[in-house]
């Protein structure tokens, strides 16, 4: 990673072995889609090797949408229902393609693949976990992030 880049990024930087695997869908059910990661989210699948914090983000867009979101590999997300219903919104610098069902309006994640190749990272996608299947956020371990907050370029709208 470049040094601009925060310190702490929102999401663990070597995988615990331990994999979750998650069923995810938009509030009407037109998009679904799954993921996995390890370390997983759930403490009573971690084995005791520690969960996957989710990121309470701090960044304009998950401030306004209330979004709690993780950054699995690209590779372990699939689309497997609906991606023709999603839309997309960008600002900015254009890096994040921010995607929401066009039918119901939930955020449901977004394509963050060229800001972390521009990091020099592996591509990434950003999911809410808000939608999970059983989303349960008494279960979840939330960490507030300011990860985004400190990325360029500082988000304001024209007048
Ligand atoms: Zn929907
Ligand atoms: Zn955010």
């Amino acid at each position: 990673m470049s040094s601009d880049v925060p310190a702490e990024p929102p999401f663990p930087l070597e995988e615990t072995g331990i994999w979750g695997h998650y069923d995810l869908h938009c509030h009407c059910g037109a998009v679904r889609y799954t993921m996995k990661m390890s370390s997983p989210l759930f403490e009573e699948e971690s084995q005791g090797k520690g969960v996957w914090k989710v990121a309470d983000c701090a960044c304009s867009w998950c401030e306004r949408t209330g979004s709690l979101v993780v950054h699995p590999f690209e590779e372990n997300v699939t689309w497997t229902r609906g991606v023709e219903n999603l839309s997309k919104y960008s600002f900015g610098n254009k890096n994040v393609e921010h995607l929401f069902c066009k039918n119901c309006g939930s955020f449901v994640g977004s394509d963050s693949g060229d800001m972390f190749k521009k990091m020099g990272s592996k591509p990434r996608t950003v999911v809410n976990v808000r939608m999970l299947k059983d989303f349960d956020m008494k279960k979840l371990t939330i960490k507030r992030s300011e990860f985004m907050k400190q990325m360029p370029p500082k988000y304001s709208i024209d007048d």
